[in-house]
Formats: structure tokens, sequence, C-alpha cells
């Protein structure tokens, strides 16, 4: 007999687990605020980019419907620059299993209508706690999704802050994105990330969005800093928003300006800005009532996007969530199995928040792996392949003697004679 779950959120956390579920033969209920062709319609999200092991998760749930329309990234590109413009260095690594980048502007439409087919409830509304009482009353399992809006701010009363993984009480970074066609392609088409110390990172990369093959640009400005230049521009100016886009490039990424003489916006939604503090969160909250419910996704932990961990973290981490429920049988969704699966859920997830927040205020030995890598094809390889599997990056990572072990140890053997 199928349990009924209610999950609030239609992002890629509440929408792929509830499509994990449904096609499980659950009785899925899913709340939230916006329509398919309110979010078509609306303004872009994130920049979305999924490495191999999350496509698979969405493999595997048959609702990769872009495999073949999206443009496939094969690896990724890093540059180190210096604040004058000058490029310090720069070399690619492969990754194993490409990426792809969906704008969620098209995914999450397409996901609804197919949780729809799979027998999911959609209800849309807003939510306000009476509501999330009843859901919790009602259903026997109630997960949290949602991490935006008016019920954003009532997550802190609802999921404990853990302050041991949550070092931060402000933004790290201040956000710009553009959505652009008409960009000049790298060959190979690696993800581009860029990252001059102390003033901030630009990474751009293929994607799919309403009007077809794209740029995705995100800017990530230290507050306060001279990248951080959108803050008076308006996001309805969206010229003056691409304008400023360009001066940054030329100023501190001028490898990467190169390659925008000729671009344009995708629409005039396609620019978003803002910030964010991340936080980490006890998976398990407690309602006003004392029901406990469980959370996934932004809600629970956020990241910067820096390193494109969000979207990567909740899809690998419903899957484990999903196999939780569906492994409980008819047993119930008390307080201790939410601990047990929340548990699951960021074990799966955490080696991706410590190296976001590594990456936020890089120790001093990420200039020489930078410098290793760049001699080392096979260690590039390896810190590509990390953003797909962040806890290959651990604990070698953490030190400068780490990061020069594995650096011999991956080093090329020299030819027998040479
Ligand atoms: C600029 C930027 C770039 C990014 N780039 C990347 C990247 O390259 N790779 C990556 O992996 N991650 C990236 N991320 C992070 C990623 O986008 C998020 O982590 C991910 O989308 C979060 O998914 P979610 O389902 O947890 O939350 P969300 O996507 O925020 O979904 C929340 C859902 O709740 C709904 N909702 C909100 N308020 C209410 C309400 N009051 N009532 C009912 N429903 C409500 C929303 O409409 C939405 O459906 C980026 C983020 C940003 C901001």
């Amino acid at each position: 007999m199928g349990r009924r779950i209610a999950i609030i959120g239609a992002g890629q956390a509440g929408l792929q687990l509830a499509l994990g579920l449904a096609s499980a033969d659950q009785e899925v209920t899913l709340v939230t605020d916006r329509s398919g062709e309110e979010i078509r319609n609306g303004r872009v999200l994130s920049t979305q980019c999924m490495f191999g092991e999350s496509l698979a998760t969405e493999r595997d749930l048959g609702i990769d419907f872009w495999r073949e329309d999206c443009p496939q990234i094969p690896g990724i590109r890093y540059s180190l620059g210096e604040p004058d413009g000058n490029l310090a260095l720069q070399f690619g690594g492969k990754l194993r299993a490409p990426a792809q980048s969906v704008d969620q502007r098209l995914k999450m439409p397409r996901w609804l209508e197919e949780l729809e087919r799979r027998g999911g409830e959609i209800v849309y509304r807003d939510l306000d706690l009476e509501y999330v009482e009843s859901l919790a009353r009602d259903y026997d399992l109630l997960v949290i999704a949602s991490a935006k809006g008016a019920f954003g701010k009532l997550l802190p009363e609802i999921f404990q802050a853990q302050p041991e993984y949550s070092p931060y009480s402000s933004p790290q970074r201040q956000l710009a994105v553009a959505y652009v066609h008409d960009m000049e392609p790298l060959d190979p088409p690696y993800f581009s990330i860029c990252i001059v110390p102390g003033v901030g990172e630009f990474f751009v990369g293929p994607a799919l969005t309403l009007s077809g093959p794209c740029y995705t640009l995100c800017f990530e400005a230290i507050p306060g800093g001279d990248m951080d230049r959108w803050g008076d521009v308006p996001l309805d100016d969206v010229d003056r928003h691409l304008a400023v886009c360009l001066e940054v490039l030329e100023r501190y990424f001028p490898w990467e300006a190169e390659r925008c003489q000729s671009w344009r916006l995708t629409d005039d939604l396609g620019v978003l800005k803002g910030a964010l503090t991340p936080v980490v969160r006890e998976r398990v909250g407690r309602l006003p009532s004392g029901a406990p419910v469980l959370g996934v996704g932004d809600a629970v932990v956020l990241n910067d996007p820096l390193v494109g961990q969000g979207a990567n973290n909740a899809a690998k981490g419903t899957t484990v969530v999903t196999r939780e429920i569906l492994d409980r049988g008819q047993g119930a969704f008390d307080a201790e199995w939410m601990r047990q699966a929340g548990d699951r859920y960021w074990e799966t997830v955490r080696f991706a928040a410590r190296f976001t927040n590594m990456m936020l205020s890089p120790p001093p030995h990420v200039a020489d792996l930078f410098g290793a890598a760049n001699e080392n094809p096979a260690l590039a390889d390896h810190l590509a392949n990390g953003t797909n599997t962040p806890a290959t990056l651990f604990p070698w990572i953490m030190a400068a003697d780490g990061v020069e072990g594995l650096a011999r140890e991956l080093a090329p053997v020299a030819p027998v004679g040479g």
C-alpha cells in the first residue's frame, strides 16, 4: 500500500523527490506557489550546471528529457587571474561523464506535467503555518523543500541552524547572472571557472534555455569590492546589466571578454542578481505544534553557488531520501526515522558544503593546487571530477601537504630514458 506523502516546493529537490516516489506508487501531493506557466514565463532562477552523478539520478527516473538538445559539457577550464587582468595560469580538466545545464524554466514545468502523468497531485497555493500544520497532520510524512519567499522566513523557526557548519552571518558574494546567445564557444566546449583572488569569481558554461542553446554567466563579487557593481542597476534595465557584465569581464577576465563581442541576452528575464548567506540546518524540523518534518534541498543545506553544488545536492540527496522512504515500508515516519533519513541526506551532500565554504575563503595552498594542476593533467582531471563527487577532494585538499602528496601520486611518469 502506498504511503501518503506531502512535499512543499517544486524545485530540483521537491520535484525530483515527488517524481521518484510517484514512480514507486506512493501517494504524493506536491504543494507549490507557482504554476509551470508562471515558472516558464518568469525570471531565470539559477545557472544549474549538473554533473554526471546527479544527471544519472535523473536518467534513472526517466526524467532527463533534454540530453539530445542540451549542449554536453566534457570538462572544466580553470583560469587563475590577477587583479590587473593578467592571466596567471589556465588549464582544463576532463570530466568522466559530461555535465549539462537545463534552464529551470524549461525543466520544472515539464517535471510538473510529468508528476501529474505519474499520478501525483499538485496543489498550487501560497503557504501559511496553519496549512503546513494541516499537511503534517493529514499525511504520513511532510517534506519541506522550499527555502524562498515568505515561507523561507519561517525556516529558521522550523529547522535549527548547525553553527559548526554555518560559519557565516552574511553573504560572502554578491551574485549577478546573465543568459546569453552568441558567445564564442571554447574548443572543447568546457565549462569555464575563473578566479581572481581578493576580487571574485566568474563562471560561464553552455546551457539550454527556452530559445535553444545558450551560455549562462555567473559573477561572484566579493561584497563591497570593485567587482561588486550591479547594486544600483535595476533588474529591468537589462542593457545596463549586460554592459556592467562586459565592463567586469574586460577589467578582470579579459580572456573571457574576447568571447563576448557579439553576445545578446536570451530574453529580458535572463538576468538575476542577489546574495545569500550559506547555512546548514538540522534536517529534522519541528512545527509550532511539535510535529516533526523532514527538510531537503536549499531549505536545509544552502550553499553559495560558487562551485555549483546546490542542484546537484538536491538530485543526489533526494535520491537517497526516496530510497529511505521506500525502505520504510509501512513503518512510522517518526522523528527518529527522520533523523536517520536526514543524516543520510547530510552524508550525501556534506562534502559539497565543505568544498564550497573552503573556496569562499581559499587558504593559500589552493594557489599551489592550481599551480600543480596546471603542470599535471591527471591532477587537473581529478580536480574537475571533484565537482561531480566532492568527497574525492577530501581530505587531501584541506592542507598543503595533502595537495603535494596527491600531485606526486598523480605525476606523469617520465618516459624511460627521458
Ligand atoms: C545564481 C545561482 C547559480 C547557481 N548555479 C548552480 C549550479 O551551477 N549548479 C548547481 O548545482 N546549483 C546551482 N545553484 C543552486 C541551485 O539553483 C539550488 O541549490 C537548487 O535549485 C535548489 O533547489 P531546491 O529545490 O532546494 O529549491 P528551489 O529551487 O528554491 O525550489 C523551491 C520551490 O518552492 C516554491 N516556493 C517558494 N515559496 C513558496 C511558498 N511560499 N509556498 C509554496 N511554494 C513555494 C518555489 O516556487 C520552488 O518551486 C545556483 C544558485 C544560484 C542562485
